[in-house]
């Protein structure tokens, strides 16, 4: 193993005791590939799936691997052609068996943050989708909660500006303008700090630099 390597399965023990004590499971894949698999082992055949705005499920081909199955009903997002027929899939989200996302940063701690524009990913992570699976790459991990809201603001939330071509300050100049632009995608900032229910949250950490 090399110290990067070993340094992330250290940390990554150490989160998954946070995230135990959380009531999380957790678990710990060096790579992206062992990550798609442990996500399918997770999921039971027969289940509904669908997942939220997500680089990072997108980027490992997770939905791909999970449509190759044949046994699961998945409800893809990014095949939907109208607004209406997007705000229905959203709405399906909520009885969805199973919930996919990343996060936007996730504290030593184990508190997860995400924010959202719309609000949707965010209402199904705290309640709805029977189970909830976060894919976070370690380069997500910050030392403090505090530390972990700051990586949300100041990283991903102007690097999704970009992605989604938003008129916004952070759009223009790269950085976060704490904003209330009509279009901004900050709307919505989201703690989860512990889960109610054994089993609905679940998270894969990958060692390796996913998402935003
Ligand atoms: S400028 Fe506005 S949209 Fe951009 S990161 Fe800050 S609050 Fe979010």
């Amino acid at each position: 193993m090399t110290p990067q390597e070993e340094r992330n399965q250290r940390l990554a023990e150490l989160m998954i005791k946070n995230l135990n004590r959380r009531n999380m499971e957790a678990f710990y894949c060096a790579t992206g590939k062992e990550a798609v698999k442990k996500v399918s082992e997770l999921i039971a055949d027969g289940s509904t799936v669908t997942w939220g705005g997500t680089a990072t499920v997108r980027d490992l081909g997770i939905p791909e691997a999970l449509k190759s199955r044949g046994t699961l009903e998945v409800l893809d997002r990014d095949t939907v052609d109208t607004p209406a027929e997007k705000e229905a899939m959203y709405l399906r989200a909520f009885t969805a068996d199973v919930y996919l996302t990343s996060a936007n940063a996730i504290s030593e701690d184990g508190v997860i943050v995400n924010i959202d524009g719309n609000g949707n990913r965010v209402a199904a992570i705290t309640w709805g989708p029977k189970k909830v699976i976060f894919v976070i790459g370690l380069n997500k991990v910050a030392q403090t909660v505090e530390a972990a809201l700051a990586r949300a603001r100041s990283t991903a939330s102007p690097i999704n500006a970009q992605r989604f071509d938003i008129n916004t300050p952070c759009r223009i100049d790269g950085t976060c303008h704490n904003c209330n632009s009509p279009e901004s995608i900050c709307s919505y900032i989201h703690f989860l700090r512990n889960s109610r229910t054994k089993g609905r949250h679940v998270v894969v950490l990958v060692g390796e630099d996913l998402g935003y």
